[in-house]
């Protein structure tokens, strides 16, 4: 039986090691925390992630939650224009409900079944020098220890990484109270020009159904402003203003808001970076980055954890295809090219929307509210945005698109 070993107990490595017990492998996953300690500890996602992505968890039945956690219905797009009114203001419903469960649910269940289907957990923080030992003890070793500082064992690639420094100051409030969206449950992104997006969806957490506020600020701008926060209360005032501030509709479903739990706040930022998939330690053994760890995208477009579970899955593919053959440095950079060939157009049009917008996309987001198909195919686009590189990505074919939308 091949022996493969994971660093890291998240989305993809989870999911990567459950995969691979159900296909009669010996398994060990090492965390650097408990399930208790993720279970009782901070939120670390929004996770929102579209049927793509849950069509990989449901093939291998381990989307525990199903209808337990609410069902996210369709997308909202609203841009707020210069006398305080909504300019910009449509919704489009997707195919398929996505659905956003808390990790510190989900990881302890996954670890637990981990167990149960006879893989072996070791609680340990793994350094360089513990990579060593694994690579001589396992056929293969991967490392999916998401923003963990042992990625950075993992070489920049600069050709794949437009940007050297974060590009938005992040937030996460988890909330009880919050009006719901009358027509149907959605994401309900607002797109504050200069300023940054915040959006908000339902989800479940460890006290139940919840909804869950994400707040995206341009650095050093007014969206910026958690830096000063000391405690969860104050947490949810600077929501509060935020949206006050910028986004009076969306502070008016907030009247009756609080907290899930202490610790259902985050506030941090990174830089997105696309690493190389290999990384050779000094004896020379090489070992296999996986999702964040590889390809990191900045949470505007919701993208990071519905790429773990497409990593985890295109993986799979690749160790079983790979048979008895050795896992080398060959292999490994090919297994990645073929996730990297998926995930691209995510990292892609994540880092577009990014940037300043495009004279053709504000064109095309401006005409989706009297274009459902328009609208429709960009929130479709959120499940599989391999979609947008010919229309939205692309100023020619943007036009083409809309004229043939509106003809
Ligand atoms: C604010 C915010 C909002 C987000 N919202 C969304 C969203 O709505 N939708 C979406 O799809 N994605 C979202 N994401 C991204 C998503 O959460 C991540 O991309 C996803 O969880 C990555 O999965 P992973 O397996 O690569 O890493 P993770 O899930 O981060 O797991 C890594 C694990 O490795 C462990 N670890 C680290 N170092 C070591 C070590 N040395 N030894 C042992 N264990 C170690 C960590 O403790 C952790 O358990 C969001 C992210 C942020 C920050």
């Amino acid at each position: 039986m091949r022996r493969i070993l994971i660093v890291g107990a998240g989305q993809s490595g989870l999911h990567l090691a459950l995969g691979l017990l159900r296909n009669g492998y010996d398994v060990t996953v090492v965390s650097n925390r408990t399930p208790e300690d993720i279970a009782r500890g901070r939120v670390t996602s929004s996770q929102a992630m579209f049927d793509m992505a849950l069509a990989h968890e449901r093939a291998l039945d381990i989307d525990l939650w199903g209808d337990a956690a609410p069902p996210i219905e369709g997308i909202q797009f609203t841009v707020p224009g210069p006398d305080g009114g909504r300019a910009v203001d449509w919704a489009a419903r997707l195919r398929a409900p996505a659905r956003s469960v808390d990790q510190r649910i989900k990881m302890p269940a996954w670890l637990a079944e981990v167990e149960r289907l006879g893989g072996k957990i070791v609680i340990h923080d793994a350094t360089p020098a513990d990579l060593e030992v694994y690579a001589a003890q396992y056929d293969l070793v991967l490392v999916a220890a998401g923003k963990g500082t042992i990625s950075s064992l993992f070489e920049r690639d600069a050709a794949r990484s437009p940007y050297e420094a974060p590009q938005r100051a992040l937030a996460l409030t988890y909330v009880n109270g919050l009006a719901p969206r009358p027509e149907y449950s959605a994401v309900c992104f607002n797109l504050v020009p200069g300023v940054g997006e915040y959006f908000v969806f339902p989800a479940l957490t460890r006290t139940g159904p919840c909804e869950i506020m994400v707040f995206e600020g341009v650095p050093g701008g007014p969206m910026d402003c958690w830096a000063d926060v000391r405690t969860p209360t104050e947490h949810l005032e600077r929501s509060r203003w935020v949206l006050s501030t910028f986004l009076p509709w969306e502070a008016e479903r907030c009247a009756g808001v609080e907290l899930t739990d202490e610790l259902g706040v985050l506030s941090g930022r990174f830089a997105p970076t696309v690493r190389r998939p290999v990384a050779t330690l000094p004896s020379g053994a090489a070992v296999l980055g996986v999702a964040d760890v590889v390809v990191l995208n900045d949470p505007i477009t919701g993208q990071g954890a519905n790429n773990a579970a497409k990593c985890a899955a295109s993986y799979l593919e690749s160790i079983l295809a790979r048979g008895d053959e050795p896992y080398d440095a060959v292999w490994m950079e090919s297994a990645f090219e073929r996730y990297w060939a998926d995930a691209r157009h995510a990292t892609e049009w994540t880092n577009a929307l990014l940037a300043p917008p495009e004279p053709h996309m504000l064109e095309l987001l401006g005409a989706a509210g009297g274009l459902p198909d328009v609208a429709s195919r960009f929130v479709n686009g959120f499940n599989d945005p391999r979609d947008y590189a010919e229309w939205f990505l692309d100023p020619a074919g943007a036009r083409d698109y809309l004229a043939r939308s509106a003809g």
